[in-house]
């Protein structure tokens, strides 16, 4: 059966989910930075964790892990190449490895960049991808481990999925990402009204996540690296994708 699909908010501005299929009844926690909302998130639905999914080694991607496999049992799994980093990893998957949850199945992608051993989960028949810290809402992450062409290559991986695939990413920074975005991309329509979207919803008290990956092709930067008038707002007419990419990474670190 369909996956029902819960945002968790943790910490300042984490997102962790919880995934349940209901005709097995297994559910599955995305990136807990911490365990107690998370407890309790699963509780208020009657869901017992069987399995915690880890995109990536960082603390507020894993933080919780060891207290919601000690209070339930649950299976962690996480990238190969990070199994060391991991907490009490149990299952480490490769690029093309299969995760069934319940009678549903994810298809891992290996996105490194951010850090060397990210992965997201694809849940083609879901429409959801799980991305971590790669591809944000309107923006991507930093890259803490890996170059400008490694990341270029996660993010266009990405940028191939369906359009109607929702993009679930770890953190809420969309809207200061819309605000960067506007400074690179001035004459894109699409980027004005989704920026004046993103206003509404936060002034709501809304989760701008999850986008679709139409919504991001059309209007996030940084998978735009590729088109004219990135290139040009960078300086680089007729550069490299890459390059062009890594000019408006650095131009959003130091924005
Ligand atoms: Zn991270």
């Amino acid at each position: 059966m369909a996956l029902e699909i819960h945002l968790v908010p943790c910490l300042k501005d984490n997102y962790a989910y919880l995934l349940h299929e209901p005709a097995s009844g297994e559910t599955a926690a995305v990136d807990p930075s911490e365990a107690a909302p998370v407890m309790k998130a699963a509780a208020a639905r009657g869901w017992r964790l069987t399995h915690i999914l880890n995109t990536h080694h960082h603390w507020d991607h894993t933080g919780g892990n060891l207290a919601l496999k000690d209070a339930t049992g649950a299976s962690i799994v996480g990238p190969a190449p990070d199994r060391d980093r991991i907490p009490g990893i149990d299952v480490a998957l490769d690029e093309d490895d299969c995760f069934r949850l319940g009678d549903r199945a994810a298809l891992v992608l290996f996105i490194p960049g951010h850090t060397r051993g990210h992965i997201a989960f694809h849940f083609a028949d879901d429409q959801a991808v799980f991305c971590g810290d790669t591809l944000f809402a309107l923006g991507c992450g930093r890259m803490f481990e890996g170059t400008a062409p490694q990341m270029w290559s996660s993010l266009c991986k990405l940028r191939a999925l369906p359009g109607p695939t929702r993009v679930y990413c770890g953190h809420e920074y969309t809207q200061a990402n819309a605000r960067f975005a506007l400074t690179v991309d001035r004459d894109n329509p699409d980027l004005a009204a989704r920026a004046l979207a993103v206003d509404a919803t936060r002034a709501a008290g809304r989760p701008t996540v999850p986008s679709t990956m139409a919504e991001e092709r059309a209007a996030n930067p940084f998978l735009r690296a590729d088109q004219q008038a990135l290139a040009d707002a960078v300086g680089l007419p007729g550069g490299d994708p890459a390059e062009v990419f890594a000019a408006i990474r650095q131009r959003k670190d130091n924005f």
